[in-house]
């Protein structure tokens, strides 16, 4: 299909889905991570490299034996990104450096979204990690507020919500040295998050918008068309791909939105890469959003994206590792396999507490069909036709 090889940085779960599409469609791949990591257990290639995203050298040696870079994590190392860049000039880096610099660091992304116009959040710098600095922000935004990492954060570890005044010195300790902002409590009645695919030529293209919902900062649920209005669909469609315009570059995008009461979307942060709310695509949709990726960084066409025909709704479950006895999360991929539309991804990981260790996708026609099998698969109810 496509004779240039491409490296990805990073080879978790993201990347091993990635390889997964690229081995369908004879796309080489040289992955980049730890030996053993989830990617490179289903890829044989004697090409690999065993290092770190975040290490330079490992990444010029990559970039040597490449033709397309892309990455699975945005926590990469993008001065070396650049330096690769300048050094090959017929490299293709998908996405741009840039966009992975100006994403990777939470509080400069919400400075280039408001730049272009995008309604978020409201967001204040903290240059001193100081007691005063935030009993400032707490008597402007008034409590609580959301302290939070500019860097280095996913599944909410780099966030502290600060209640009231005497939470300050807890949050400074749980974030420690970290480089911090802070942002004003959106009041939100939905989370929705959207896959965006933009292309080479800039052209940008959207999957269904669909509704997510977290335990403890951790994405648990995810249902495909989002349970909200038509209207809502569109303006939170619109405002993504109105986000994912603003940055150079091309590749697979998730959106990540707040539904407030009044039916206004703000945007709460993007990912420059595959999503945890895009999985559902997987057998939801003709092209996942791994194949739009793929896709778009090789240059291949995009067609327009949306659901299998038949297929009008889907439901994604992660599965996390038991906070009690490791391997007990199997019991809901076991029931998984017994119903009709249910399918189980897991990664090849080690159980550990609350790790994203797979999924579960469930596709049907109807939304109340995938809520009914949802309810068998997580033993709220026995029956799965009741
Ligand atoms: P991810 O794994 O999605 O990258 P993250 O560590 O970058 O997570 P955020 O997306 O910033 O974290 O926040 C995690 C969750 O915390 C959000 O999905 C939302 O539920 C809640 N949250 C974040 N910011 C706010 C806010 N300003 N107001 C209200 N809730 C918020
Ligand atoms: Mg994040
Ligand atoms: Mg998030």
């Amino acid at each position: 299909m496509e004779s240039k090889v491409l490296g990805v940085l990073g080879g978790g779960q993201l990347g091993r889905m990635l390889v997964e599409e690229a081995n369908r469609l004879n796309i080489k791949t040289v992955i980049l991570d730890a030996d053993n990591s989830p990617a490179k257990q289903i890829s044989n290639s004697t090409e690999h490299i065993i290092g770190s995203f975040k290490n330079s050298e490992d990444i010029e040696l990559l970039a040597s034996k490449c033709d397309v870079l892309t990455i699975e994590i945005e926590h990469v190392d993008v001065s070396t990104l650049e330096k690769v860049a300048a050094k090959y000039p017929n490299l293709q880096i998908h996405p741009s450096p840039k966009t992975i610099g100006l994403i990777k660091d939470k509080y400069l992304q919400k400075l280039h979204l408001i730049n272009h116009g995008i309604k978020v959040a409201e967001s204040l710098e903290i240059k001193e990690n100081t007691n005063e600095a935030l009993a400032a922000v707490g008597q402007e935004f008034s409590y609580p507020f959301l302290l939070k990492s500019r860097t280095e954060a996913y599944d909410g570890r780099g966030n502290f919500v600060v209640h009231n005044s005497t939470e300050i010195d807890e949050a400074l300790k749980f974030l420690n040295n970290r480089p911090l902002y802070a942002e004003k409590f959106a009041p939100f009645v939905k989370e929705l998050a959207v896959m965006i695919i933009k292309e080479q030529n800039g052209s940008v293209k959207s999957f269904p918008v669909v509704e997510t919902i977290h335990n403890e900062n951790i994405c648990h649920t995810c249902f495909a068309p989002a349970r909200v209005s038509q209207k809502e669909i569109d303006s939170a469609k619109e405002l993504a791909l109105q986000t994912v315009s603003a940055f150079p570059g091309c590749g697979i995008f998730g959106v990540e939105m707040f539904l407030l009461a009044d039916g206004q979307v703000l945007i709460n942060e993007i990912a420059p890469r595959p999503h945890n709310s895009g999985h559902y695509t997987i057998d939801a949709c003709v092209v996942s959003q791994f194949e739009a990726h793929l896709r778009a960084v090789m240059g291949l066409p995009i067609p327009e994206l949306g659901f299998v025909t038949g297929n009008t709704a889907a439901i994604m479950l992660n599965v996390l590792g038991d906070n009690n006895v490791a391997g007990k999360e199997l019991e809901q991929c076991a029931k998984t396999l017994e119903i009709e539309g249910g399918s189980v991804y897991l990664y090849g990981k080690e159980s550990k507490p609350k790790r994203k260790l797979g999924h579960i996708n469930i596709v049907s026609d109807s939304m109340a069909s995938c809520e009914n099998k949802l309810r068998y698969i997580t033993g709220e109810t026995e029956n799965v036709s009741s």
